[in-house]
């Protein structure tokens, strides 16, 4: 890392302090963090409570971080959700939920049932409480979104900044540790944590070419597979790579479909715009987009709602003339990657934002295109809203080329 630490802290700590409900802010000591894990270890084995093991996965991802503190909470502080997930394997089938809105529109749903008036089980995914009892399922408190965080003027980019609840011992141990012992009532402690980039020098122009590259194997999937050399190429293997290096154009394939070949040729002038640095996690409103001149049988695609993954979506539809819906879901201002591994692109408000915007009323499908990067999360978006879930590339620039093929049904 190549960030000024001492900067970087006070940064963090003015940020932290404006934070209603945040009292006293420290950066965490690495030192502590061993002890803080086994405070976690031995309070998970007391926490059975006949319904299975409750695992703080969060207070690990925190300590992973890059930049850690630990801050005093008194009652103003507005916890965020979900602060407990009920997982059976690597599933989601039941969760904490605060918003009331949320709560009263999964209340109509038939597949899901209250264990506790804000915890919802999934019933389709679960037999419960016969699951619950046999050990098959496990509790998990997570780490949280931190998005009442908002670092100004802040001179290093980071992917994101989360945070996580202590168990009660872990909580007095951080209280005597940090803040003089202070047991009052109403007052608890949480700990941040902020993943830095991989390099935080890194403009953020790069990493966008990291996300968006197409690649000879990509390409493939669209070309005709014929081998017949009329190209220039030996095979269509070759003619890919030959595209990728720019020694070739889709124009020279005699055999090439036509739609894909125009889209071809327009994603490979398509130049990335560059980012800049400050753009971090600005997010847009949750929305539907309706991109050229979408009609019933158009596509709807599913993305995040950062500012800059919204406007470079809308870049590439639009210059290779692609109708589509685009629904933007809330993932808390986190592009695709972040979203899906801070967990904030969320069945959930996939759902929401499907209600929403009344989009089935706009087609006469119900098919949902979500980005491959979110592949992990298809079966329980499709339990959770009922549409059929496509996974799409992962390349924005391959998007048109995939909505092509889909409505060819190649
Ligand atoms: S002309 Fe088309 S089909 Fe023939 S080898 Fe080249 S890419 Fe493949």
């Amino acid at each position: 890392m190549t960030i000024d630490r001492t900067k970087a802290d006070a940064l963090m700590i003015a940020a932290l302090k404006k934070v209603k409900g945040l009292v006293e802010v420290s950066p965490f000591s690495e030192k502590d963090g061993q002890q803080v894990l086994g405070i976690e270890e031995d309070a998970e084995k007391r926490s059975l409570m006949g319904l299975g093991r409750v695992t703080n996965t969060g207070i690990r991802e925190v300590l992973n971080c890059d930049l850690v503190y630990v801050a005093l909470t008194n009652r103003e502080f507005g916890w965020g959700s979900p602060s407990l997930i009920l997982k059976k394997g690597e599933e989601v089938v039941g969760e904490e939920i605060e918003d009331e809105e949320a709560i009263a529109r999964l209340k109509k749903k038939e597949n899901v049932w209250f264990m506790h008036k804000n915890f919802v089980i999934y019933k389709d995914r679960i037999a419960f409480p016969e699951d619950v009892m046999k050990k098959l399922c496990h509790f998990e408190i997570p780490c949280i979104p931190a998005e009442w965080c908002v670092l100004e003027g802040s001179d290093f980019s980071y992917h994101s900044i989360i945070y996580a609840n202590p168990s009660t011992p872990c909580d007095l141990f951080l209280k005597n540790s940090y803040f003089k012992g202070v047991d009052v009532w109403g007052q608890g402690t949480i700990l941040i944590g902020v993943k830095l980039r991989r390099n935080n020098k890194m403009p953020v122009e790069q990493e966008y070419a990291e996300l968006y590259p197409l690649e000879a194997e990509d390409l493939l999937n669209y070309l005709p597979d014929v081998d017949c050399g009329e190209c220039g190429a030996a095979s269509c293997v070759e003619f890919a790579e030959q595209i990728i290096e720019g020694k070739n154009l889709p124009s020279n394939c005699p055999v090439l479909d036509d739609k894909i070949k125009t889209v071809m040729e327009k994603v490979f002038k398509f130049e990335l715009p560059l980012i800049p640095y400050d753009t971090m996690m600005e997010s847009v409103t949750p929305a539907l987009i309706k991109l050229g001149h979408p009609t019933p049988d158009s596509m709807v695609l599913v993305t995040g709602n950062f500012r800059e993954t919204v406007s470079i979506l809308k870049l590439i539809l639009e210059a290779t003339l692609t109708d589509a819906f685009l629904l933007i879901t809330d993932t808390k201002g986190y592009s695709i990657d972040n979203a899906v591994g801070g967990k904030t692109f969320r069945p959930f408000e996939i759902f929401k934002i499907l209600v929403d915007s009344q989009v089935a009323a706009e087609v006469k499908h119900s098919r949902l295109i979500i980005p491959g990067l979110a592949k992990s999360l298809a079966t329980d978006i499709k339990k959770l809203t009922s549409w059929d879930v496509l996974v799409g590339p992962v390349s924005g620039l391959e998007l048109p080329l995939y909505l092509i093929k889909t409505a060819q049904g190649v």
